[in-house]
């Protein structure tokens, strides 16, 4: 066999292991969710340990250096499809990734983040600063041990982004939240001055579980949902688990008294879960049977979640379908009441609760953070406070808790750095390609007609399609001409919430 053709077996050869590998941990992920006994639980952090070597294995093997050395030749990877190009840069990636780190320092680094999560979690509820220090001082060291094993140009953060955001470094991020700063603080500030208050009461009425959960198993299927390659689950914290795209599992929590909650939430996930399905078939064998991780996937949410599902357009059609399954809460309720009550500024301290526009001021305040605490400008005993100064300055109150300041997320407890930034890149990914989208459907008019699917074909044709086979940077710039940055969802947000507090 010529070395071409064996190379390029030996590719889709690890390509459906590593496949298989994926499957598995979205299997075990969610039975670990859903079914998992209590005495069972160190045994399954076992199990997982052993199949996260097991795949670091695969990617190290000399099979896969082998192959990766053959196509880090120009002219032999132009003679491989762009989805086979795509495996090679995905896999020398994680070869990457695995390389440089020796293994005590990836044991310790488990060990650290497992401890100081533990502790996060006592911490908060004690609300105690002091004791949490020396562990995320400690997750903060170690990041930045991995970071020098990886190397890096211009800032520190950039040798993270490279595997969370490929294509995506600090300076693009800057000028990103340059204009967020820039424009949705005197945004929000323009809200709080005008003092006008949206009634959202009704909202927190009691609404029967069961009409709740038929109203959103029927919105998915609207949505273009395949029940018959996903499921749905109830959980704490919802999330999407995409095994394959013949296998994703949506999950949602449902509360008698918070009535958008579960709604968005469907819409949310309902978003990743579209995405995961309608990957190319062709895709299924390989890791990027389902879409791309970090801010596409979020974009995917967000755009169902935000722009569709919060749009004045979609709840034209579907408000009348709530009512009747609601009638003694909402009769006295119209659409138009219903779309300004779940767009409602609510300037919530918890960046998991926040509207749409104070959200991304969240995740500004915490991308600057990180930023200063890898340059080593700020030091972990004064997070509360500049916490806390930030947080007044952005959102114009201060936090009068840890657990409503600095403790509420888990992400850098269980050493998560350099992730944050993910979610509001997918809410200007979306923006973006809603911009994109418009320019060649009347979305509004689909919406009023609750032609949703017709969304979704473009969706699919556009963007789903191609699963996680190019990196963001590339297939946004590819849906919508350019690559990212913050103007359509800062145009978005800024006509939004001027006609909605009439500023
Ligand atoms: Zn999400």
């Amino acid at each position: 066999m010529q070395a071409f053709e064996q190379q390029k077996t030996s590719l889709y050869r690890l390509a459906s292991i590593l496949a298989k590998h994926r499957e598995l941990d979205g299997i075990v992920y969610y039975d670990t969710d859903q079914h998992l006994p209590a005495a069972a639980v160190e045994r399954r952090g076992e199990l997982c340990g052993f199949l996260a070597s097991q795949r670091q294995q695969v990617i190290l093997s000399n099979e896969m250096k082998e192959l990766l050395d053959y196509f880090s030749d120009a002219e032999a990877c132009a003679r491989l499809t762009r989805a086979e190009q795509g495996m090679v840069q995905h896999f020398a990636r994680d070869r990457r990734y695995y390389d440089a780190l020796p293994l005590e320092l990836t044991a310790e680094i488990a060990a650290a983040n497992a401890a100081s999560q533990a502790k996060w979690k006592e911490c908060k509820y004690n609300e105690n600063f002091t004791e949490f220090t020396p562990y995320l001082a400690r997750t903060i060291d170690l990041t930045r041990q991995m970071i020098d094993c990886w190397g890096y140009e211009g800032h520190p953060l950039n040798a993270l982004l490279q595997f969370s955001e490929p294509g995506v470094d600090v300076a693009m991020l800057d000028t990103i939240f340059t204009q967020i700063r820039d424009r949705v603080v005197p945004l929000v500030q323009a809200i709080h001055e005008r003092g006008a208050s949206i009634d959202d009461s009704f909202l927190h009425e009691r609404y029967d579980i069961a009409r709740q959960r038929t109203f959103c198993t029927d919105l998915l299927r609207r949505m273009g949902f395949d029940f018959n390659r996903g499921l749905e689950g109830d959980t704490e914290h919802p999330y999407t688990n995409g095994v394959n795209l013949l296998d994703v599992r949506v999950t949602n929590h449902f509360y008698e008294d918070n009535l958008a909650s579960a709604i968005l939430t469907e819409l949310h996930e309902g978003g990743h879960g579209l995405y995961e399905q309608y990957a190319d078939p062709s895709l299924l064998d390989t890791p990027f049977g389902c879409g791309m991780d970090g801010g596409l996937h979020e974009g995917s949410s967000t755009l169902w979640e935000n722009s569709i599902g919060q749009s004045r357009a979609f709840w034209k059609a579907n408000f009348p379908l709530l009512q009747k399954l609601f009638p003694s809460q909402l009769g006295a309720v119209d659409a138009e009441g219903f779309y300004r009550a779940i767009n409602k500024l609510n300037g919530s301290l918890i960046r998991i609760h926040a509207d749409e526009a104070t959200y991304n001021l969240h995740v500004l305040l915490r991308y600057e953070m990180e930023k200063e605490l890898f340059s080593g400008n700020l030091q972990v005993a004064d997070l509360p406070e500049v916490w806390n100064q930030k947080t007044e300055a952005y959102l114009g109150r201060r936090p009068q808790s840890l657990a409503e300041g600095v403790l509420q997320d888990v992400h850098w407890a269980g050493g998560m750095y350099g992730y944050f930034q993910s979610y509001t890149l997918g809410k200007a990914y979306h923006a973006q390609i809603m911009d994109a989208m418009r320019k060649q459907l009347d979305v509004d008019s689909l919406l009023e007609q609750n032609r949703l699917t017709d969304l979704l074909d473009w969706l699919k044709e556009h963007w789903y399609r191609y699963g996680c086979t190019t990196d963001p940077k590339t297939l946004l710039t590819e849906i919508t001409g350019r690559p990212v940055d913050a103007s359509c969802l800062c145009d978005y947000l800024e006509q939004k919430y001027t006609d909605l507090y009439q500023l």
